[in-house]
């Protein structure tokens, strides 16, 4: 029997599992239909319509890392080479070459492309494969539980997709703001709608919640608008540089040995390498500025006042809980990337499995704990994949778009058929250990 695997959103994620799951059928190997549920278009995250870049901004990993990276398949036993070559026909290399861009890119020295190439280049993948795209926002999410056994059920306004096995892809929400309806606070999409209009941003003191890649990239945009102090807030003690030297990368690319380091080394690993963390270019072209300033703090209270927006930061010092309050003339909430963007949109019955299978109450850090080998939450059926948890047990490359190749190897490796404990992997063979 064809099992299903719906996906929350047409974006990177999906569009690398459904071009292998489309190989694989090709090859005659059974796979899952994959299909995706998509609010706004494929790829739409990288283009202005997504809220979250006006896709003017560049690629910060290398367009190498595509849908097929690290091209080391391991699935199909004696037919992972062949599997490997059928998936660089939707490699970016072959996008360029396909178009008649590929001479043009090397001759300009490989560089990073833009946001809105980079969608387009997904969206010639998802073309490709004729990939199977529902239009609609998934508004809430439960589980039917039918004589067939347990599967999802995706709502949208107007119809209602049933899987077998469900993945949760992007960021979060970008219109989210601590202010709405304010105009001195900006949610994402807000900051990204005016730099798509080319409207200008006027004023002295700016604050961006909001550590990481989402903040790097509109830092990189206000740079060039007329103000004169930005301030970076987040919990972090400071703004972390990614050296993106040989091992770091290797690291992204390949987990190998990532479960046999101990939680205290992973999570040392992740918040040097990824959480709130600047990408050398950012630091570089940026924070040398010194409009630019750090302060730690969690955001716990906003409020306008005197035509300022006042926050209250709440910072743990010695043990003690300590709030200040700052003013700033417009406050850029950057808090919308959220890897639980999701949790919301889970009814109740959908909660009681979580809750069930994780044997307590759903947490950020339960979820991230209970991540297993595919991807997926151990002990939980019908299966729900979150690779955008999946840095702390399965490596740092999961939730980004380091090793996507290995990422669809995971999740089309697991067993859809809601066989209790299914959290079983049909790949040739498990990782080795570091040595
Ligand atoms: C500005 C920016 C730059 C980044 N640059 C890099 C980079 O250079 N390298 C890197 O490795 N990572 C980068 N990232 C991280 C990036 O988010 C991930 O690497 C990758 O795009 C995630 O892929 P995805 O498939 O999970 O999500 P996305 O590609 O973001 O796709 C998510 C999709 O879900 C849709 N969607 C959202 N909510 C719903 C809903 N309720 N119902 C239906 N559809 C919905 C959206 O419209 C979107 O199309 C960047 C992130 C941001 C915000």
């Amino acid at each position: 029997m064809s099992r299903t695997l719906a996906v929350v959103g047409a974006g990177t994620k999906a569009v690398a599992v459904a071009a292998k799951a489309a190989e694989l059928r090709d090859m005659g190997v059974e796979a899952p239909d994959v299909v995706a549920v998509e609010k706004t278009g494929v790829a739409a995250n990288w283009q202005a319509d997504g809220g979250w870049t006006d896709g003017q901004h560049r690629l910060g990993t290398s367009p190498e890392k595509d849908v097929g990276f690290p091209y080391r398949s391991n699935l199909v036993p004696r037919r992972n080479a062949e599997l490997d070559e059928r998936m660089t026909r939707h490699s970016w290399q072959q996008y360029l070459i396909s178009t008649g861009q590929f001479a043009e890119w090397v001759d300009r020295g490989r560089p990073a492309p833009t946001h809105r190439r980079w969608s387009q280049y997904l969206r010639w993948v998802a073309g490709n494969i004729d990939m199977s795209v529902v239009t609609g926002e998934v508004q809430s999410i439960s589980v039917d539980t039918g004589a067939d056994g347990h599967r999802w059920q995706l709502h949208t306004a107007d119809q209602t997709v049933e899987a077998d096995g469900l993945m949760i892809t992007g960021p979060g929400q970008p219109e989210r703001s601590i202010l709405p309806g304010n105009p001195r606070v900006l949610s994402i999409a807000q900051f990204w709608h005016r730099a798509a209009q080319h409207e200008l941003i006027s004023a002295e003191r700016v604050a961006v919640i909001g550590g990481g890649e989402t903040a790097a990239s509109m830092l990189n945009e206000l740079f060039r608008h007329r103000v004169s102090t930005i301030t970076v807030i987040s919990p972090q003690v400071t703004l972390f540089t990614r050296g993106e030297g040989y091992f770091e990368n290797a690291l992204f690319s390949d987990p190998t040995g990532w479960t046999s380091l101990t939680m205290a080394e992973r999570r040392d690993a992740l918040m040097r390498t990824d959480r709130g963390v600047f990408s050398a270019r950012v630091q570089d072209a940026l924070l040398a500025d010194d409009r630019i300033r750090h302060l730690r703090g969690r955001v716990a209270h906003a409020v306008a006042r005197d035509g300022r927006i006042r926050l209250t930061l709440s910072t743990i010092k010695g043990g003690e809980s300590l709030e200040t309050v700052h003013g700033f003339d417009l406050v850029i909430d950057g808090s919308g990337a959220d890897a639980l963007w999701f949790v919301p949109l889970l009814a109740q019955d959908a909660l009681d499995v979580l809750e069930l299978g994780l044997g307590g109450p759903l947490t950020g850090e339960s979820l991230q704990e209970a991540i297993g080998d595919d991807l997926a939450l151990t002990d939980v059926s019908p299966k729900l994949f979150l690779p955008g948890l999946a840095g702390l047990t399965q490596g740092p490359g999961f939730p980004n778009l380091s090793c996507l190749g290995l990422l669809s190897d995971r999740i089309l490796g697991a067993d859809l058929s809601g066989a209790p404990h299914s959290s079983t992997s049909r790949r040739g063979h498990e990782h080795q250990p570091i040595r």
